[in-house]
Order: structure tokens, then sequence, then C-alpha cells
């Protein structure tokens, strides 16, 4: 009947928005990744979930359309953060084209970006470019080129996906790349687990983040720009107001 595709938030929870609650609680059939549907099972306990592995994600997102427009059900397909942002959301509407027309609609989350730039401060309150590190999807050149150009352009850089197993150095590698346009001594942060128990941060210089061996997947990254300060322990970029003289 329809697929709604449903941002949770960082860690659902507190994060969790009076629409996406609404929407879950209007699904007869929850469809995530495991770690997903987990952080709801305890709110949600009477809804059907599946749940798949990760890197299944074109056998989940078929499953649920599927379900929709075969089955007649009203399907929750559920994503951390926002859906748009490295989730769900473009999958549902690619995967779509292989049924029935079925019904989309996406409910947005707080993405990791904003959850975890209100736990640092303010990092974000300029023109910021994320970037995923992860070349499961993207070739690393293409990363590269584009962390290149974003350091260039002295935006603020937000990371995702810093690091795996498989990928040790990704993050020394990027931070190689952008002390290449800025100095050693830019204002970066970190957040683990945010929204989640065991969130923590750190802030720290771009030069002491290159050796940094705490970033984990579960970490979003900070790069400031050239404007970027430390404000009583927090990592502030100025938008310029007080700059203007007011
Ligand atoms: N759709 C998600 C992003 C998925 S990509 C969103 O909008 O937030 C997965 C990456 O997002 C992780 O590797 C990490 O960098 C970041 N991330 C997602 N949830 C996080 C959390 N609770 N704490 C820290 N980082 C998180």
């Amino acid at each position: 009947m329809k697929v709604t595709v449903v941002g949770l938030g960082p860690g659902a929870g507190a994060d969790l928005t009076g629409r996406a609650r609404r929407a879950i609680e209007g699904a007869d059939l929850i469809v995530g990744y495991t770690a997903y549907t987990d952080l709801i099972r305890d709110e949600f306990p009477d809804k059907e979930m599946l749940s798949t592995g990760m890197k299944k994600e074109v056998d989940r997102c078929r499953m649920a359309v599927r379900a929709a427009a075969e089955e007649g059900r009203n399907v929750a397909v559920v994503c951390s953060g926002d859906p748009g942002v490295y989730g769900m959301a473009g999958l549902i509407y690619e995967v779509s084209r292989e049924f029935a027309p079925v019904e989309i609609e996406v409910v947005p989350g707080i993405t990791a970006a904003c959850g975890g730039a209100a736990v640092l401060g303010a990092p974000l309150t300029h023109d910021f470019a994320v970037i995923s590190l992860s070349d499961l999807l993207t070739p690393w050149e293409k990363i590269e080129k584009r962390l290149e150009c974003a350091a260039e352009a002295d935006f603020v850089i937000c990371l995702y996906n810093p690091r795996s197993r498989g990928r040790a150095d990704y993050l020394e590698r990027a931070c190689d790349i952008i002390m290449r346009s800025r100095p050693a001594g830019t204002v970066c942060g970190y957040v683990k687990n945010i929204g989640r128990s065991g969130e923590t941060y750190r802030i720290l210089s771009l030069g002491e983040l290159r050796g940094c061996t705490d970033v984990d997947m579960f970490t979003t990254v900070y790069i400031g720009n050239s404007q970027t300060a430390v404000i009583n322990g927090n990592m502030v970029t100025p938008r310029g107001y007080m700059q203007r003289g007011e």
C-alpha cells in the first residue's frame, strides 16, 4: 500500500521527531538494518520487524517495496539519522521501478552532522561540505578530489564513515589532503555515539586528528574552516555577525 522511509535521528529516543513516531505507529511492518530496528524495538514492542545485516541494502529495500506493492502492507523503512543522507531513501525510489506503482513518503530525521554539531557547540554555522570516506560505492580518487576542493574553498568539512576495519588509514589520508590548504592548527572535533549511550566528544587540532586512533565508524568528524575557534571549550564557526561590527 505504502512505503514510508523514516529517519530515526542519530540515536532514535529523544531525537525521534513526532512525525517519525507517527509514521512508525501507523505502519504494520518495520524494515531496517538490525542495528536500527534494535534501537526502536523496546519502544514499539508490538510491531512486526524484518531486519537484515549490513551490505544487504538492495534486498532489504526490495523486500519493503514488495510487501507494500504485492501484499498491500503499510511498511516503514527505518534508517538512522536522515534517510536521505547516505540512507535508503534514494534506493527505495530506484527499486520501486521494479514493482507496481506504490506510494512513497520520506520522513526526515536529524542527521549525524547536526546531532553531533549540537554536542560540540556550533561548528556548522557557515557553509559546510559533508563527505563520506567510504569507498564501497564511490571511487577513492573522487573522495580525494572532493576533500581537496572543499578544503581549498574553506568549507567546514563534516566526515561520515571516517574509519572502518578495512580502511584504517583513510582519516589520516583525508587529513593529509586537507592540510595541503589548511594549517595543522585548524580547530577540529569529533563525536562518537551521538544520542546513544557512550556519547563522547573531543575538540582537537587538525594535526592531532591526523594521528587519532579513537575515531571509529560510529563517529562523525568536523574540520573547521579558517574562522572556526574554541569558545569556552566549544567548537564554534562564526557566521560573521560580530565581525560586521554590530
Ligand atoms: N543516514 C545517516 C548516515 C548513515 S552513514 C545520518 O543521516 O546520520 C553512517 C555514518 O554516519 C557513520 O559512519 C557515522 O560517521 C555517522 N553516524 C551515524 N549515526 C551516528 C551516531 N549516532 N553517532 C556518530 N556518528 C554517526
